[in-house]
């Protein structure tokens, strides 16, 4: 049974939390960083990631990549993902 909230008006809805960001698809260009309000995510060199190189990811001049850094502080209100023009996002319930 996935965990719900509810809204103001007391509505119940299920929350969708932000589990993971696309590296791939990232250009770092940080519109989900400015929308979260509880410093959930952070963005990285790509540089510090020894995985992968710049073949894999879409935008080869993308310097840097957002990830979820505060998995545990995210409420579930989906601003991230709507706000990111590549779908990097990927959500679960809880
Ligand atoms: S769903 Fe909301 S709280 Fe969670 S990371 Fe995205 S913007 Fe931040
Ligand atoms: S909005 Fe999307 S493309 Fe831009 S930094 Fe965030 S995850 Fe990456």
């Amino acid at each position: 049974m996935p965990a719900t909230a509810v809204t103001r008006g007391g509505t119940p809805y299920v929350p969708t939390y932000a589990d993971s960001i696309d590296p791939k698809k990232c250009i770092g260009c940080g519109r989900c960083y400015k929308v979260c309000v509880r410093d959930v995510l952070t963005l990285v060199d790509r540089g510090e990631d020894d995985d992968m190189d710049e073949d894999d990811w879409d935008d080869e001049d993308a310097k840097a990549m957002m990830t979820v850094k505060n998995p545990g502080d995210c409420t579930g209100c989906g601003a991230c993902g709507r706000t990111c023009p590549k779908d990097c996002f990927t959500f679960v319930s809880a």
